[in-house]
């Protein structure tokens, strides 16, 4: 058990605190700039056990919860610096340690939680979109190994990953009597023969570029294998809700450091007699954005305290994700509309927010299939897909 953070949330506030003093806002910039890992981050967020959070102590984890891992993606991203690569990497995290082999989990866990190794997750692809089940990769058994064929897109962080979970079928959809069945979880290397990736040409400044690949006739041990041949509709909604959680810590994050950069700004800023923030066509829009802040955090935290409970966290984590891409987006565009002009300038730096928080209402799964859940699965409504 890591008892430094298992307490005291003030505790991983002034440990970001710390590390933003040495990666800070430039630092991530920069690295969003290049294109490249936020390799010295990570590595910090390893030796304080953050990395580790998601795998049991015998395999090298923390026993540092998920409610403190959404708190620290939350404070990074408070401070401007949200590892994106955070979230896709504990996805396998979660899957392996909750569906794997004693051998996956002695191979993959421990240089998972030591920062030695990241995972992506790449699920996407450019037929099937957020109807997941209707996925065309295909593994076909031959004998103690898996012939993977297909392509996925949006996958982010490949260049930055040594292994990824993929989601391919070993029953194509059309043959499936149920299409919740023949959905499989495979390790796959990024370099594995067979497997190419091409950057896409995103438009969103982070250090997380994404991926459209081609697995052609990719061999994959049978050993890398997650759960049970066709059965992986449980191993992947269990890595969803996290991914949610840490989504939605990390657009409310986004929305803060701009919402802060807005106030100092109004504090200071004079057109007429008074600071602009004193005019309530902003001040009010900037207190509305502050309370749905502090909501969408407030509901994280909640679903976050949820799952480490063990109990059924769906609800709260796609409230909370629904709730912090909305905040996300009006706190970042009210903050160019209080910098005026200067708002659209680089050195600003709110602009460049804009793609990032915008993303929050689209990946990792849109708002629309978020409310379409709880249309669904919290009101009882009928669906119409
Ligand atoms: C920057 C970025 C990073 C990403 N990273 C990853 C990653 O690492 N791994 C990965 O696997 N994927 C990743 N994705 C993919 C992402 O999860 C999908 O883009 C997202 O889930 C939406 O799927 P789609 O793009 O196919 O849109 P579509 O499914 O084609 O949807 C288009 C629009 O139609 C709406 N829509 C579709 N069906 C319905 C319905 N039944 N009811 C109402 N509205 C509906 C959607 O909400 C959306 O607004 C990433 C995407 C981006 C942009």
């Amino acid at each position: 058990m890591n008892q430094e953070f298992d307490n005291d949330e003030s505790l991983i506030e002034s440990f970001v605190r710390r590390l933003s003093a040495k990666y800070d806002r430039r630092y991530w910039l920069e690295c969003a700039k290049k294109g490249q890992p936020l390799d010295a981050l990570w590595q910090e967020l390893g030796k304080a056990g953050f990395l580790g959070a998601m795998a049991p102590e015998e395999y090298g984890g923390s026993g540092v919860s998920l409610t403190r891992l959404a708190l620290l993606m939350e404070q990074l991203a408070n401070n401007g610096m949200p590892p994106l690569m955070l979230v896709v990497s504990m996805m396998g995290a979660v899957a392996i340690a909750k569906h794997g082999t004693e051998e996956q989990k002695r191979r993959y866990l421990p240089r998972l939680a030591d920062g030695s190794e990241r995972f992506c997750f790449a699920i996407t692809e450019p037929d099937a979109g957020s109807n997941s089940f209707r996925i065309r990769s295909l593994a076909r058994r031959d004998g103690d190994e898996y012939v993977l064929n297909g392509q996925k897109v949006f996958i982010s962080g490949v260049d930055q990953a040594e292994h990824m979970l993929v989601v391919a079928r070993t029953i194509a959809a059309d043959a499936a009597a149920d299409k919740r069945e023949g959905m499989s979880l495979f390790v796959v290397d990024t370099n594995a023969a067979g497997l190419t990736a091409h950057r896409m040409d995103t438009q969103i400044l982070m250090p997380e570029g994404q991926f459209q690949l081609f697995f052609d006739d990719v061999r994959v041990p049978r050993e890398n294998l997650v759960g049970k041949e066709g059965k992986a509709m449980h191993a992947m909604f269990d890595a969803l809700n996290p991914e949610r959680i840490t989504a939605a810590a990390m657009g409310v994050g986004i929305g803060r450091y701009a919402l802060s950069k807005a106030v100092e700004y109004a504090r200071t800023r004079k057109v007429f007699n008074t600071p602009i923030g004193a005019h309530q066509g902003l001040a009010h829009p900037m207190a509305i954005a502050k309370t749905e802040l502090e909501l969408a955090s407030l509901m994280a935290h909640r679903a976050a305290e949820m799952f480490d409970a063990g109990g059924d966290a769906g609800m709260y984590a796609n409230m909370a994700k629904y709730a912090a891409g909305e905040a996300a987006v009006k706190s970042v565009d009210l903050a160019i509309q209080v910098h005026g002009g200067s708002g659209f300038m680089g050195e600003t730096d709110v602009i460049t927010l804009w793609p990032l928080a915008r993303l929050m209402r689209t990946a990792p799964v849109s708002r629309e299939m978020i409310l379409n859940y709880i249309g669904e699965h919290v009101l009882g409504l009928p669906r119409s897909y």
